[in-house]
């Protein structure tokens, strides 16, 4: 018996499933998130939304608060960066998540975006953790950088505790002594997480690898070993991206990779509208 007890799998539970507008996540559903690491301006992020609705992307995301290691580093447009998502989904009709690094920014973006992303830097601050709980978005909880699968449904525990159960975990990698890849992808988390919750889980292979090159595999490799949806980063020009251009895919590789997703979700009894 666990002591996580409201996010905890009990035998015979079925999984969680939570509806954002025609996206289902869980129960079968692969749901592909995609979208710049960071809303860059208008045009950016309205044309970008376009060709990933193209690709046939069910969700968008972008980053208005960024939480960068360097203070000196684009910490991201704000508010703006909130408006520009909400008018994206206008113009795709597909729903937007973006991420609030602080409890303060949280009823700006509420107004905005209908799943509130917790980044892993975030994952342990219980105050947000705390605040997210109280309202009724879905909440994207990413692994703490280096936090254990028991420390990572803690922190869930935290939002279902303040009243949300409408949590979806999000593998994205952890700190290891490998530095040719930015994080180790753990792709045991996957199935781990399957038998431990009920929670929907996606996986960041973008931040999970850190390298464009290796987003696809890994990506094809989480889907095969479970994972509910994916999380991947795209930029139009990743050369010029302002953040995390290294590891963002163009639209055409997007678009390959959503054909490859494809032909896998039904080998592994998954459905990818
Ligand atoms: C992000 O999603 O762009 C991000 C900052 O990710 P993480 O919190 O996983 O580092
Ligand atoms: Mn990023």
């Amino acid at each position: 018996m666990t002591s996580y007890k409201l996010v905890a799998r009990r035998p015979g539970q079925a999984d969680t499933i939570i509806q954002i507008a025609n996206c289902r996540i869980g129960g079968g559903n692969v749901v592909v998130v995609a979208g710049p690491c960071a809303v860059e301006s208008e045009y950016q992020m309205l044309e970008l939304g376009r060709q990933l609705k193209e690709c046939g992307v069910h969700m968008l995301r972008g980053g208005a608060y960024k939480p960068r290691t360097s203070p000196y580093s684009f910490q991201g447009l704000g508010e703006e960066g909130l408006q520009i998502l909400a008018r994206t989904r206008e113009l795709t009709g597909l729903p937007v998540i973006s991420e609030v690094t602080d409890v303060r920014e949280l009823d700006k973006a509420y107004h905005y975006i209908d799943v509130i992303q917790i980044g892993s830097r975030n994952m342990q601050n219980f105050a947000l953790l705390t605040e997210v709980g109280k309202q009724d978005k879905p909440v994207l909880l990413k692994r703490g950088l280096a936090a254990t699968l028991e420390e990572w449904l803690w922190a869930a525990e935290y939002i279902a505790a303040a009243g949300n159960h409408q949590i979806i975990l999000c593998e994205r990698g952890i700190r290891s002594f490998e530095t040719y890849t930015r994080n180790t992808f753990d792709i045991n988390a996957i199935p781990a997480l399957k038998e431990l919750t009920c929670l929907p889980v996606l996986a960041d292979p973008s931040h999970g690898t850190g390298r464009a090159s290796l987003v696809a595999p890994v990506a094809r490799a989480a889907l095969a070993a479970g994972a509910d949806g994916l999380l991947i980063e795209v930029h139009t020009n990743p050369s010029q991206a302002l953040s995390d251009g290294f590891q963002s895919l163009t639209p055409q590789e997007m678009g390959r990779l959503m054909r490859e997703l494809r032909q896998i979700a039904p080998a592994v009894g998954k459905t990818l509208p």
